[in-house]
């Protein structure tokens, strides 16, 4: 969900591989013609080659294709075995040794950075099989339920059909979870409780959702039976793993800390940033004091307006600290929640519009909708958008509503969300944050930027957003919007100071909670959060600041190129226009010296 926005779920995969349907079949029939417009003739092979590359994936990953709306393969289920390592494996070298037979420098642009994607992604691939090995010690990377409840709760096909593919694909579970408890090594005692957890609370998927769904099909009773049999024996299986785990001798657990060494591979082939998660790590250190250096500034400014002749505290992150608490007392009440997120944004179309910052296309306005009955219980502002695969037209801005929250729960939700940070939570979502992004990308003619999107670049361009706003004068240049805006940054520069000193450094738990309440200020619940994500992921916490210091690098460098002809809003839309790929790759592009390849010929 996007309500946090810093945290990347399956959703937040979703919105970075938006709907390219369209485009890419657009691309496939201008295989045939060789025009021109579509480069040479290695670009156009290139292309073939893409396709059948993704067809290739998909059939390999079921699940993950699933995921994407590429509905092919949704009965199958592989088993998680060293004979399917194998076949994965060797699927990456095949592809690497085709992507070895181009020559990348000849190609356009866009092909370029695909072909850059492809090959990261395939020996990324090869180094999780063979060196991160977490199929030996995550035992929640064996969670499937999530692929069924898409198939069940995803409206792609017709029921009957979505459910025969359930029931085709669940042959598989028992064989498919005493395979995976052959495959585990001492794993991880936090990853062992969440798999517990996920699958216990998931098995309802199995267990109840699947039969309350076939009561609505037409499907012969004999078939029903024979289906609501299987998930029986399919959520025994799942329930048997989750106490498996549960009585597991592990006396040598492993380490949830990734390590020096394996984090900073993964944050290379992750993020694919230019600098490495040691540097990018000191750059936030750096950021950090920084910030604090602003916000004593801002508060100091603040401080009479608020508490009169009250002395401050001698501390300075106390003193900012009491400021920021109270500013966080200017919240809407609970019951507006929603519709002051729903009259923000067309302030903040008409501020993008008047500072001329980013075209909007006037054509695809963002649909705000109240939130969806299934996603009750979930407040803020999230995304929606479909898979690239699929044809669904819309985005949507999904607005829930606090009601029926606990007013302490409430309370506290709001004080977070308070009349500032609501502001950014928008801006940083839809304009000109995700949603804007996700329109550029959806111009960009490639399957392979949409379905490997850079969650760095991503995430980054939305943090990048929120400043920019600012800095063209969104607020008024309040102090107070300025101190709230920094406190909301303060929290992707500490994740990165987190995830890299948790993995790499041995941070211990005490450090880091009190770095999170005490520097970020945060509230202990969010702080203990916070501590349990890191607990159970690498590298998606330093995302966001990666992306968003390489976006404000590459600007610097681009300022320097253009001289006096620089436009902000150029800058912006040229880097938006290349899609959801890596910082690095647009970097190379947009710093490339004119004019590029003769292959380009418009
Ligand atoms: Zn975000
Ligand atoms: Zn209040």
């Amino acid at each position: 969900m996007f309500i946090q926005p810093r945290k990347k779920s399956p959703v937040i995969k979703k919105i970075l591989a938006f709907a390219l349907f369209v485009f890419f079949f657009t691309a496939c029939k201008k295989d045939a013609s060789v025009g021109p417009m579509q480069g040479s003739m290695d670009d156009v092979a290139f292309n073939n080659y893409e396709t059948h590359f993704l067809e290739e994936l998909w059939k390999l990953n079921p699940d993950w294709a699933t995921s994407v709306g590429y509905h092919k393969y949704d009965s199958l289920l592989f088993i998680p075995d060293k004979k399917y390592r194998e076949k994965l494996i060797n699927f990456t070298k095949v592809q690497l040794d085709s992507l070895g037979r181009y020559t990348p420098t000849a190609f356009l642009e866009t092909n370029k950075m695909d072909y850059a994607m492809m090959q990261n992604q395939m020996q990324y691939m090869q180094w999780q099989l063979e060196q991160l090995k977490a199929y030996e010690w995550d035992p929640s990377s064996y969670n499937i339920i999530g692929t069924f409840a898409y198939i069940l709760n995803e409206h792609y096909a017709p029921l009957a059909k979505r459910l025969t593919n359930f029931y085709q694909k669940m042959a598989g579970i028992p064989a498919y979870y005493k395979a995976a408890e052959l495959q585990l090594k001492n794993p991880v005692t936090e990853l062992t409780s969440l798999a517990i957890e996920q699958h216990l609370g998931g098995v309802s998927v199995i267990e109840n959702d699947f039969a309350d769904s076939l009561k609505k099909t037409n499907i012969p009773e004999a078939t029903k039976k024979l289906m609501l049999d299987r998930a029986k024996l399919s959520a025994d299986a799942i329930k048997q793993f989750a106490e498996y785990l549960k009585n597991l001798k592990n006396d040598h657990p492993r380490s949830f800390r990734l390590g020096k060494d394996l984090y900073g591979e993964k944050f290379k082939y992750e993020t694919q940033a230019s600098e490495t998660a040691q540097q990018i790590y000191n750059a936030a250190i750096e950021r950090k004091k920084y910030v604090h250096h602003e916000m004593a500034k801002l508060t100091l400014k603040l401080w009479t307006r608020y508490f009169g002749t009250q002395p401050k505290p001698a501390d300075t992150l106390d003193m900012i600290g009491k400021m920021i608490d109270t500013l966080s007392a200017k919240h809407v009440a609970p019951a507006e929640f929603q519709a002051a997120i729903e009259k923000q944004l067309p302030k903040l179309s008409a501020f993008v519009r008047t500072k001329d910052l980013v075209t909007l296309d006037p054509t695809k306005p963002l649909v705000v909708r109240r939130e969806p009955g299934y996603m009750a219980g979930v407040a803020g502002a999230s995304m929606s958008s479909p898979g690239p695969y699929d044809i669904r037209q819309n985005a949507y801005f999904n607005v829930g509503s606090l009601s029926g929250w606990a007013p302490e729960k409430a309370e506290s939700y709001l004080r977070e969300y308070n009349q500032y940070i609501l502001q950014i939570l928008c801006i940083h979502e839809a304009i000109p944050g995700h949603y804007v992004q996700l329109m550029y990308a959806n111009k960009a003619p490639s399957m392979i930027k949409s379905v490997f999107g850079n969650g760095a670049m991503v995430e980054g361009w939305a943090v990048y957003s929120e400043q920019m706003m600012l800095d063209n004068g969104y607020g008024d240049n309040e102090p107070e919007m300025w101190l709230m805006w920094y406190k909301w940054n303060l929290r992707s520069v500490c994740n990165t100071i987190l995830d890299y000193g948790v993995h790499s450094l041995n941070m211990p738990r005490q450090q880091a909670i009190t770095m999170l309440t005490h520097e970020a200020f945060q509230q202990q619940a969010e702080a203990d959060g916070k501590w349990k994500r890191v607990s159970v992921t690498s590298v998606q916490l330093d995302s966001y600041f990666t992306g968003y210091k390489e976006i404000l690098d590459l600007r610097d460098d681009y300022k320097s190129k253009m001289g006096d002809k620089y436009k902000l809003k150029e800058f912006n839309e040229k880097f938006l226009s290349y899609g959801s790929a890596p910082v690095k790759l647009i970097k190379e592009a947009m710093l490339a010296k004119e004019p590029a390849q003769g292959t380009e010929k418009h």
